[in-house]
């Protein structure tokens, strides 16, 4: 073999070598690439269940090997899921504007001035305008509250006319042709029935639809029968005439609405305004100041809503991007593939030609400088072909590595925004689960959580029992005391009662001073032998207040799951044992079916 052909085999062979490096490093960050998907898909579970699976799916496809080309459906199914998951978020936007929408309603049909329902005709009229924007709704909340204030003066208009502190929102509502002697008739019956009202009032406390539940259905709930909601609202403004009465229902709300305060997780520029907000309601307000302060307690829970909706908004924003971009580098390498192939097989081609000349031309030829030139020119074809389908491989794989490059980073910031929207979401979540006064579960952590041992019951058919509980007397200790120590004495059970029960059991605050307990592999003799500790607990454990023993005692209604049983039946059971328990002399455990 002459030195060129031997060079140009060399040549050949290192090119091919290089060739084979290359392929290589590009399966090697094709692997970067399948792995950095496949965290991505990971920080981005938990977001809705069909999401979740399909992104699992990725997640196995991802590990199996499976080539990278053959992804590209699946990201496409994920992409029309992010869309439809974008699409429900904009239902539930809807939905609170018909709510919203919905729940002035009431006041149209009520008496009042035409000059204020035209305000509510023409806000109603323009709540879609000012529902617009992502998920910034501060005008529409502004406007809402402008409402509430002139209805607000409206009221302490009326109520100054005729001198009397209650019983202007049954006049407000009492109906479109009441006369006033049908009015005054209102008042009188109000007026008798006021011990009945204070415990009506009560009641309501007991199902606590404070300040965080009425701004959380606004945007949760199905519309509520405004109708309804407006005899609530009667029995809730009577302002007692009683200067300590007033001033430990002034209290009460002040607890009330400083613990919703605390509990909200603000941006760090609303922090002085929330702390000055709580010292607001912390000090002895005046009565006329309340609407301010409860509106400027809407302002700041809506801040927190709309923070974390535009939170969310946005990431699903970018995961739409980023799913587009992921499908476009796919067709982009696809193609990329298609057309190295296709270089390849020119290469093939054109050095098997120029080969099978060299050949043609050495059988066919005698002259040997003839041959040298012609097989001469022929490897400097070959050396050409070889180099620019090199060059050309370059350009091709740069193009790709740089957008992987770009690709990756753009995932790692996805992640961490991920990651963090995620922490975030799940401090709201467990944030919203949590009885602010006594820290224990609330009564949908509650729901959410016999939902899931009632199914666990019925798969496995383990004894599962319930309890519950309500503090005795427990009115009485509030007007004894006040309602700041009657909360104390609320924490302080609540304490005792997550201490006396084993740690597979659940407890949660009802509502008021009812809690439930949960017990699960617990059959009702076992049950009511724990409560019974429990109770005991309660009766023994020091209650004081300046030195002076306060008794607290406690009763309980206590039934285990059975053959038919839904939820509700076995609460409806453990209720009416608890019912017993109170009507029996109070201080007791009694068991569905009989007492002990
Ligand atoms: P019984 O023994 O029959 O259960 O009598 P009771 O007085 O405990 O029951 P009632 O339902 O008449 O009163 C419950 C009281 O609990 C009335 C309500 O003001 C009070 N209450 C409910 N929630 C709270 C709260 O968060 N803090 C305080 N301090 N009191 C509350
Ligand atoms: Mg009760
Ligand atoms: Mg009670």
């Amino acid at each position: 073999m002459t030195q060129e052909s031997q060079d140009w085999k060399e040549k050949y062979l290192s090119s091919l070598e290089r060739f084979e490096r290359l392929q290589n490093a590009d399966k090697e960050r094709l692997d970067i690439l399948r792995k950095g998907l496949v965290r991505v898909s990971l920080a981005a579970d938990g977001q809705d269940a069909d999401l979740d699976e399909k992104l699992a799916e990725l997640r196995t496809e991802l590990r199996s090997n499976t080539d990278v080309l053959e992804l590209e459906p699946k990201v496409s199914s994920l992409e029309a899921l992010v869309v439809a998951l974008d699409e429900r978020r904009r239902d539930e936007h809807d939905a609170l504007e018909t709510l919203i929408g919905n729940s002035l309603d009431g006041f149209l049909k009520s008496q009042l001035p035409r000059q204020n329902k035209s305000l509510i005709k023409k806000y109603q009229k323009s709540l879609p305008k000012l529902m617009e924007g992502n998920g910034n709704h501060l005008e529409m909340w502004t406007e809402y509250a402008a409402i509430q204030e002139a209805l607000v003066a409206y009221i302490s208009d009326l109520e100054s006319q005729d001198g009397e502190q209650k019983g202007f929102f049954q006049r407000l509502f009492a109906g479109g042709g009441d006369s006033p002697d049908q009015s005054q008739e209102v008042d009188k019956v109000s007026k008798q029935e006021a011990s009945v009202e204070v415990d009506s009032d009560q009641a309501e406390d007991d199902s606590e639809p404070g300040i965080i539940d009425q701004v959380e259905q606004l945007a949760e709930q199905e519309p509520v029968d405004v109708a309804d909601a407006n005899d609530d609202l009667a029995s809730l403004t009577t302002i007692p005439e009683d200067e300590e009465e007033r001033e430990q229902l002034r209290q009460r709300i002040a607890s009330v609405i400083s613990s919703l305060l605390q509990q909200i997780d603000l941006p760090e520029e609303n922090h002085s305004k929330k702390d000055s907000l709580i010292q607001k309601i912390e000090s002895p307000f005046a009565w006329n100041d309340l609407p301010d302060l409860l509106e400027e307690t809407a302002e700041l829970v809506t801040t927190t809503r709309v923070e974390a909706q535009k939170e969310f908004e946005g990431f699903l924003v970018s995961l739409h991007e980023r799913l587009r971009e992921i499908q476009d580098f796919l067709v982009t390498a696809r193609k990329g593939e298609e057309q190295a192939q296709l270089n390849q097989e020119k290469l093939d081609n054109e050095v098997r030609n120029e080969l099978r000349e060299i050949r043609n031309t050495v059988e066919t030829s005698d002259d040997i400088d003839r041959i040298k030139l012609d097989i001469e020119s022929m490897v400097d074809r070959i050396i050409s072909v070889v180099d620019k389908f090199h060059g050309d491989e370059r350009v091709r794989r740069d193009e790709v590595y740089e957008h992987i490059e770009s690709l990756g980073k753009r995932m790692e910031a996805m992640e961490s925004e991920a990651t963090e929207l995620r922490t975030s979401l799940e401090a709201t979540r467990i944030q919203a689960m949590k009885d602010a006064l006594t820290e224990l579960p609330n009564r949908q952590a509650y729901d959410e959580h016999i939902e899931r041992e009632f199914s666990r019951w019925k798969r496995r058919n383990y004894p599962l029992s319930i309890a519950i509980c309500d503090i005795d007397h427990f009115k009485a200790i509030n007007d004894n005391l006040g309602h700041l120590r009657g909360d104390k004495v609320l924490k302080l059970v609540s304490r005792e009662l997550s201490r006396r029960v084993r740690s597979e059991d659940f407890v949660a605050r009802y509502g008021g001073e009812e809690f439930v307990i949960v017990m699960p592999d617990t059959d009702e003799p076992s049950a009511v032998a724990a409560v019974e500790k429990v109770r005991s607990c309660i009766e023994e454990c020091p209650f004081n207040f300046n030195n002076e023993r306060i008794p607290v005692t406690a009763s309980f209604g206590v039934t285990s799951f059975g053959e038919g049983d839904t939820i509700e039946s076995c609460f409806e059971r453990a209720d009416k044992a608890l019912y017993e328990a109170k009507n029996t002399g109070r201080n007791k455990v009694v068991k569905s079916g009989g007492m002990r």
